[in-house]
């Protein structure tokens, strides 16, 4: 039978919207199941809203009772490096216990597939420069920790209840659609592009670019930018690829180019024709000095073709969406 109908659990934040939009256009039936801490509901403009929280499985029953997914999409999750450091419980109950409640309401409702978002943090600090999916993967925070326990479980969850799964292991996340109304929206904002970004604007506390003594080539971290109009692609490739897979895969997404935080912060500096002013500061907690994919995996696999392999128009879509934000843009915290 065809995948038509997806539950979008997290479809009201960064990635999940891009998400939404992505199947609105492939003609795929969208509704988003989010509890709105960190999402916006003005971003879910594609499909139904259903208010719930994975933590609450009566809400859950609720939201599968009444209605028939072909699958499941899974953006629901706390996501910041330096918070997990700070408040793990926080990190296992929302990332590992929603999950387990999100995979028993499928197995009750005979929901069989499951598209995961994973992240480049179940690596840890790798030992290579370019990293394929058979790396060592030893998380250094609870964030990555969170994840690596939930690819296990999928995996345990295909054995037993034969629920297929795709783990899709972002590297940095970046860009907008802003000609859709959609981009990146946190407050707090922690990511790094965003900041510049606000830096540029003149908005906001001064930038800080945290360490400058890691083993990279000018000494800040370098990291593997991603547009999330690539991200959503994969998604879409990973439905179609459970309909011929069974089990539970994994497959690494990025570029493969990796960008330190100064280059980073020239580039926006060049796109956006503005000033960035920067505060060097300390290491933050959690973060590995390189992390870069290797993604051969998915682009044979599943076909995935990256269409924003180059840096600038990646921060030149982001540079739209914070120069004019919609309405509901959440505002900057006195
Ligand atoms: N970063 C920074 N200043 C900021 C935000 C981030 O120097 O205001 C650095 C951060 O330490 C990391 C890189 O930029 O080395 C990417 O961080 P981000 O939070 O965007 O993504 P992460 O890699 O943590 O998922």
């Amino acid at each position: 039978m065809p995948t038509r109908s997806i539950l979008l659990c997290g479809g009201a934040g960064y990635i999940g919207s891009h998400m939404a939009h992505w199947l609105a256009e492939h003609g795929y039936r969208v509704t988003v199941l989010d509890n709105l801490s960190t999402g916006h509901r003005d971003a879910v403009r594609w499909g139904e809203l259903i208010l719930a929280d994975l933590l609450d499985p009566a809400a859950l029953d609720q939201a599968f009772g009444g209605r028939r997914f072909d699958a499941v999409m899974h953006f629901c999750a706390r996501s910041l490096v330096g918070e997990s450091v700070s408040q793990p419980n926080a990190y296992y109950a929302n990332n590992v216990a929603g999950t387990l409640n999100l995979l028993d309401a499928m197995h009750r409702h005979q929901v069989g597939k499951l598209v995961f978002s994973s992240t480049a943090a179940v690596f840890g600090n790798p030992c290579s420069d370019c990293i394929d999916e058979e790396h060592d993967k030893q998380p250094i925070n609870p964030y990555g920790a969170s994840k690596l326990m939930t690819e296990r479980i999928l995996s345990d969850a295909a054995h037993a209840y034969g629920i297929r799964s795709v783990a899709l292991r972002y590297f940095n996340a970046a860009g907008a659609l802003p000609e859709h109304g959609i981009g990146e929206a946190h407050r707090p904002e922690t990511h790094l592009i965003p900041n510049v970004l606000r830096a540029a604007l003149g908005q906001g506390p001064a930038l800080k670019v945290f360490g400058d003594d890691y083993p990279t080539r000018d000494g800040t971290c370098i990291r593997d930018y991603v547009h999330v109009q690539d991200l959503a692609q994969a998604h879409g490739l990973a439905l179609h690829y459970m309909d011929r897979a069974d089990g539970a895969h994994a497959f690494n997404l990025g570029n493969g180019q990796g960008f330190s935080v100064r280059e980073v912060i020239d580039c926006a500096r060049q796109v956006s024709g503005r000033p960035i002013p920067y505060d060097q500061a300390p290491r933050r907690a959690g973060d590995p000095a390189t992390l870069v994919a290797a993604s051969g995996k998915a682009r044979e696999l599943l076909g995935w073709q990256p269409r924003w392999t180059e840096l600038a128009p990646i921060i030149d879509s982001a540079w739209r969406w914070h120069r004019a934000p919609p309405h509901w843009f959440p505002a900057l915290p006195a």
